[in-house]
């Protein structure tokens, strides 16, 4: 039985009756339904009604090479008939996740040359936190535990990853997070600023609130600092220039390793491989997932540098931590047609070159003089919209994050996929992106801009 038996409503219903969505009021649900998606082309996603919308999100920032890949269902559709399963656990290992790894290593920064698989950008955080400990301990200093993370970091919804996390409303949900994980400010100059603070100086003074927590809680106690290289879920926070040479200066400094979680902007989003390549830095531990697969398959992978790989060969020792899928076939199969896509089109180059600097300019020519906004913020194909009720002042609408839903309801009608959080309007579409489509999305949203200024005035 397919979806086309069903009208709209009765999928509503039934959705309604039996689906617990993620990160969904229900109630708001049950009173309002859902949109349902049923099909994809290149840029547009489509829903039940036959609208075309420009998908600004790339999914959940996941669809790098675009919808309709036929060459990845195929991959997957091969890789089931030769073998669709096997474990890798007991010193097993099918050849698809070990040439998939080999590549992996190619594309990673040179002192990054192993990886661990898992399904889900949380399940390789929990990956990450347990490795990481593992690694203190093998080196004789178990006291050396605590993991140093931001407020408003998205880091998965696992339980570990909740807790790496710096949301406070998942916190409170919580009911007791992972120990010895402390939380400091974020780098977002736009709302953290001191009146007349340069952005230099911002990204330094956001740096040194790292330096502080480690030496209240003891270097000795300290294993790790974790961060997205741009704060993706918290609203695309893009620190100052001088804010990741400095976190890398200081973990150096105290001998604290460096975890970087590009669960979205691995592979390419930032016009680089890897965003740890735009910011110039050398982490321990690189977390990717999502446009690994470019969202065709979960799979993850926890990319793991040198000074941990070195340590767990050579001081032996079972590691008690996998997944049933870890290094899955199928995933892996896709992962690797779709590293092929990229390459071969050149997409990161395109993001570094070409769209990534169209983008920025669409952002701040076209948007960024609107009286609905604050400021305009981008890197690659990666940018937000900061909504404000006064460009001078800064002030909000208030309840805060109210205004960006108007927006975003109005970007929607007018084809446009685009995603609020807070007070941001936050995009990340697919690297295939052009100029054209660049230009349509600067249309739909000064479109949705302007209705909602009329709404909200
Ligand atoms: N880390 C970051 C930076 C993310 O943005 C996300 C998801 O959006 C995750 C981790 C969690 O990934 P997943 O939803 O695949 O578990």
């Amino acid at each position: 039985m397919t979806y086309q038996n069903f009208s709209l409503s009765q999928l509503q219903a039934i959705d309604a009756a039996h689906y617990l969505h993620p990160f969904t009021d229900h109630k708001d649900l049950r009173a309002s339904g859902a949109r349902m998606i049923v099909r994809a082309d290149g840029p547009f996603i489509y829903d039940s009604e036959g609208h075309a919308l420009l998908d600004g999100m790339a999914g959940l920032w996941c669809v790098n090479v675009g919808y309709g890949r036929h060459e990845l269902a195929e991959a997957a559709y091969e890789q089931m008939k030769e073998l669709p399963y096997y474990n890798s656990f007991f010193r097993c290992a099918t050849p698809t996740p070990v040439l998939l790894a080999k590549k992996l290593a190619e594309l990673a920064p040179k002192h990054i040359n192993q990886v661990f698989y898992g399904s889900s950008g949380s399940e390789s955080n929990d990956t990450a936190l347990r490795l990481v400990r593992h690694y203190w301990a093998l080196e004789g200093k178990p006291e050396k535990n605590i993991i140093i993370s931001r407020n408003m970091a998205y880091h998965g919804s696992t339980v570990a990853a909740t807790s790496l996390g710096g949301m406070s409303g998942m916190h409170e949900q919580l009911g007791g997070a992972v120990p010895n994980i402390k939380h400091v400010m974020m780098p977002y100059a736009f709302e953290l600023a001191l009146p007349g603070e340069s952005d230099h100086d911002f990204g330094l003074r956001a740096a040194k609130a790292v330096e502080d927590a480690i030496l209240e809680a003891g270097a000795e106690n300290v294993a790790a600092f974790i961060g997205e290289p741009i704060m993706g879920a918290g609203g695309v926070k893009i620190p100052p220039a001088s804010y990741w040479p400095e976190i890398q200066r200081i973990c150096r400094k105290y001998d604290i390793l460096l975890m970087l979680d590009e669960v979205i902007t691995g592979y390419g989003r930032t016009g680089e491989w890897f965003a740890a390549q735009s910011m110039g830095i050398e982490p321990d531990t690189i977390t990717t997932a999502k446009a690994l697969t470019s969202g065709y398959q979960p799979l993850s992978a926890l990319l793991v540098g040198d000074r941990i790989s070195k340590t767990l060969v050579e001081k032996g020792g079972e590691f008690y931590h996998g997944y049933t899928y870890s290094g899955h076939p199928v995933a892996c199969a896709v992962a690797l047609k779709n590293l092929e896509i990229i390459e071969n089109e050149g997409l990161v180059e395109r993001v570094k070159n070409d769209t990534g600097p169209y983008f920025a300019k669409m952002l701040q020519e076209r948007i960024s003089g609107h009286p609905l906004v604050g400021e305009v913020r981008s890197l690659g194909l990666m940018g937000a919209i900061e909504i404000v009720k006064d460009k001078a002042t800064r002030e909000r609408f208030q309840p805060e994050g109210s205004a960006a839903v108007v927006v975003r309801d109005h970007a929607i009608a007018q084809g446009m996929m685009m995603r609020a959080t807070g007070d941001s309007m936050i995009l990340s579409p697919p690297l295939i992106w052009t100029r054209e489509t660049i230009d349509m999305a600067g249309d739909r949203i000064v479109k949705a801009l302007d209705l909602a200024l009329a709404d909200l005035s």
